[in-house]
């Protein structure tokens, strides 16, 4: 699916849900929110039925995100009927770890050929801290939860967004995970949506030079790895690499090859943008495959050039579908899944 710019879009961010157990300071109110009701948010089939047109249309890779999306009952079921889809090369996962173990047991040897790889969101090794970001303390799990996946065979990365006052004292430890046990810990800059708006986040130039003066110099690896913009370096003595996803400070729009299905059925070609189309209530209007084909295709050819999250809240040349409904946020993370 190539829009306007030539950008050929073929990976899906899909979010099956908006809930979570977790409330982490960047993401969600303290006091939580009020849920999507179970009749908004996309029944499994219509999931599918949308991924297999999205999959027609060129989509190849599918990350699952929320919310939490292992909190989601009938995910792994959900997961091996996704993996039916012929057009459909790659299905990985974005979560917390904190139920990571059960899903893995659940799937048992299936997991391997099920998934491709796990992301895993560690904002730092120490407990106090992890309590103090996540609201939740529970370290112990995201831990435990990343040790199955690993046990399991399956490739994991962590994730980790360094606030200022939060995580910054824990950043080289939590790089030491990339040591022997993970493929990469990535560093992503906090983005200013809803709750974040608040927060302040770290420049990833400061964070490479800490790296430098503990690790010595971070070598450049330019090798294919992942679905995004990470820019990733070796580091003399680790086995996985150290990746930055620098949303802020470089703008990296020019190769974004992504679109993103929100739990409640939008369909949104940018992160900062508030329009989407509503394939929820086509579907249940009874739209056919081609007229929701039409819609998406449509939704591809307006994807704004770039994001423009630096002073304002709306992508460079946000146009959007005029005949389709705005989106409702965004107000956090947790609404479209990363
Ligand atoms: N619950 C799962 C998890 O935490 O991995 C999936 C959903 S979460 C919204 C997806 C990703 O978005 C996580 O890696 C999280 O750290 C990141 N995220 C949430 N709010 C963010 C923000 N304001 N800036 C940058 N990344 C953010
Ligand atoms: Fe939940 Fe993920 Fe948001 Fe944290 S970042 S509150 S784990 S959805």
């Amino acid at each position: 699916m190539l829009d306007a710019t030539g950008r050929n879009l073929d990976y899906l961010r899909l979010s099956l849900t908006d809930r979570c157990n977790l409330r982490c300071v960047y993401c969600m109110p303290k006091e939580g929110v009020a849920w999507k009701s179970h009749d908004d948010i996309l029944r499994f089939e219509e999931s599918l039925r949308l991924c297999r047109l999205l999959c027609e249309l060129g989509i190849r890779r599918i990350k699952l995100t929320g919310g939490e999306p292992l909190i989601r009952r009938g995910v792994d079921n959900f997961i091996r009927q996704l993996r039916k889809i012929p057009e459909l090369e790659q299905v990985t996962l974005t979560t917390n770890g904190h139920v990571l173990g059960d899903f893995l047991d659940r799937l048992g040897q299936e997991a391997v050929t099920l998934i491709d790889g796990i992301n895993i969101s560690l904002n730092t090794t120490d407990p106090a801290t992890y309590a103090a970001m996540a609201r939740f303390d529970g370290l112990n799990l995201a831990m435990n939860g990343m040790r199955r996946a690993i046990e399991a065979g399956i490739s994991v990365k962590l994730n980790c967004v360094p606030v200022r006052g939060l995580n910054e004292g824990d950043l080289v430890n939590l790089a030491l995970e990339a040591k022997s046990a993970v493929k990469a810990v990535r560093f992503i800059e906090l983005m200013p949506m809803g709750v974040a708006a608040g927060l302040k986040g770290i420049p990833m130039a400061e964070i490479i030079a800490l790296f430098e003066k503990n690790f010595g110099p971070l070598i450049r690896d330019d090798a294919p790895m992942g679905n995004g913009p990470a820019v990733y370096y070796r580091v003399s003595g680790f086995k996985g690499k150290i990746g930055f996803i620098s949303s802020m400070s470089e703008i990296f729009c020019a190769g974004c090859n992504r679109l993103r299905l929100s739990s409640d059925g939008y369909l949104k070609a940018c992160l900062a943008s508030d329009k989407g189309s509503d394939l929820k209530a086509l579907l249940r209007s009874g739209a056919s495959d081609e007229a929701l084909k039409e819609v998406m295709l449509r939704l591809v050819a307006s994807k704004p050039k770039a994001h423009s999250f630096v002073g304002s809240s709306k992508p460079e040349d946000d146009k959007g579908p005029s005949e389709e409904r705005t989106y409702q946020g965004p107000e956090g993370m947790y609404r479209i899944g990363g």
